[in-house]
């Protein structure tokens, strides 16, 4: 079966879908693999690199006349769909709620289409979740990022001119891109403490050497599917009360919590913002889901009362090649999943498949239901 990587057209994209070290393992397997053209430039891969493990470098339109897979990171654009016809089988990212018109364009084409960002939170498909992928790479860049912003260090210091004490860092939300920020705050030598709504956080914070300030979770709807409930105002006070002692005294906060499909929650409010540190800094990574931070906007730095606040996703195009090879290795374990003898099982029942295919041969899918 013929894969086809095609090269991201989204303004300021670098990674690419799968790298060579991955396809070199596809083609093990025993699939065909055609790259666009300078797919990967931006992510440190050569043409001359898929092309040493056995790949064929293609132009555009030959990618998408030979490949049956066609194989992305960002959701198929209107250039891809004059391309593409019913014997495509896609898969990309397609954040498919909030892009109805393309899923309406891929069926009328009597494509087949899978979502990769609609994976289930189940422990078999772990090894297939590129937003976990991701958002672990995020995680450690928002400190790397924290770091570069503050005028501290982050480790003890003991020189002859004196002590340097270390930073204090603060995480608010201990998911997968949280637990990254929170290891990573920890090797550099900071003093770390974090929160979340879901009280199971607590030992994966403390196993990694940092302290969890608990907040009394009594009341609030539970979590379903590895996701977090929107919490209610008593809970968000409660919250603020056990926190605002840590966050007063934070050098570095990393926000990102998050409630799927909704509107990020605020976590800090302007009040708060007055009783912090003169020069401490927050790296919100919500912040293209509203934000956890009142004040902060996307792809901007906000400062306020000698606080610096940057919203941002620090999506892990900021670290391509390593984004390239984890999103690859994901696609590597989704089409081993699927695809058996070199063929597709189409077993439609099963959840991976059931929730991740969302047009099948010109139908748009709903709950697993062809319509
Ligand atoms: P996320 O990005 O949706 O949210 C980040 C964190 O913010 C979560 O831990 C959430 O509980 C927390 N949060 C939400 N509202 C909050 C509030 N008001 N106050 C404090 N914290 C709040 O979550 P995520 O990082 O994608 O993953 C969440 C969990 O799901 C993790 O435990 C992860 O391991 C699990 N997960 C499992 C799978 C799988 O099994 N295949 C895949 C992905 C994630």
């Amino acid at each position: 079966m013929k894969i086809g990587i095609l090269k991201e057209t989204q303004k300021g994209e670098r990674r690419v879908c799968i790298s060579p070290t991955i396809a070199k393992q596809l083609i093990e397997k025993g699939f065909e693999i055609l790259v666009e053209e300078d797919a990967g430039v931006n992510s440190s891969f050569k043409n001359s690199d898929y092309e040493k493990i056995g790949a064929s470098v293609e132009i555009r339109g030959v990618v998408f006349k030979e490949a049956k897979v066609l194989v992305k990171i960002n959701p198929f654009d209107e250039e891809d769909l004059k391309l593409i016809d019913n014997s495509h089988i896609l898969m990309s990212q397609l954040f498919h709620k909030s892009h109805p018109d393309l899923i309406k364009a891929i069926a009328e084409k009597g494509a087949t289409a899978f979502s990769m960002d609609a994976m289930p939170r189940i422990s078999r498909a772990q090894d297939m979740d590129v937003l976990s992928s991701q958002s672990n790479l995020a995680g450690y860049k928002a400190v790397i990022l924290g770091a570069y912003e503050m005028t501290k260090i982050f480790p003890l210091m003991m020189t002859a001119a004196g002590t340097i004490t270390p930073s204090r860092v603060l995480v608010y939300g201990v998911g997968v891109a949280g637990l990254q920020a929170i290891a990573t705050a920890k090797r550099l030598g900071a003093v770390v403490e974090a929160t979340d709504i879901r009280m199971e956080t607590k030992e994966q914070t403390e196993s990694l050497g940092a302290k969890f300030i608990s907040v009394d979770n009594s009341g609030e709807e539970k979590a379903e599917g590895g996701y977090a409930k929107a919490a209610s105002e008593d809970y968000a006070r409660r919250q603020k009360e056990a926190v605002n002692k840590s966050l007063f005294q934070a050098d570095l906060v990393i926000t990102t919590a998050m409630v799927p499909g909704r509107k990020s929650p605020i976590l800090i409010t302007e009040e708060q913002i007055k009783q912090m540190k003169n020069g401490a800094v927050i790296i919100d990574l919500a912040a293209a889901q509203g934000g956890n931070v009142e004040l902060s906007k996307l792809n901007k730095t906000v400062i306020k009362d000698g606080v610096k606040i940057i919203g941002t996703t620090i999506s892990p195009e900021s670290v391509s090649t390593n984004a390239s090879d984890l999103y690859g290795k994901n696609m590597f374990n989704f089409l081993k999943h699927l695809i058996k003898d070199n063929e597709f099982v189409w077993d439609l029942e099963e959840e991976i498949t059931d929730e991740t295919l969302i047009v099948h041969n010109g139908k748009i899918r709903k709950n697993g239901k062809t319509e």
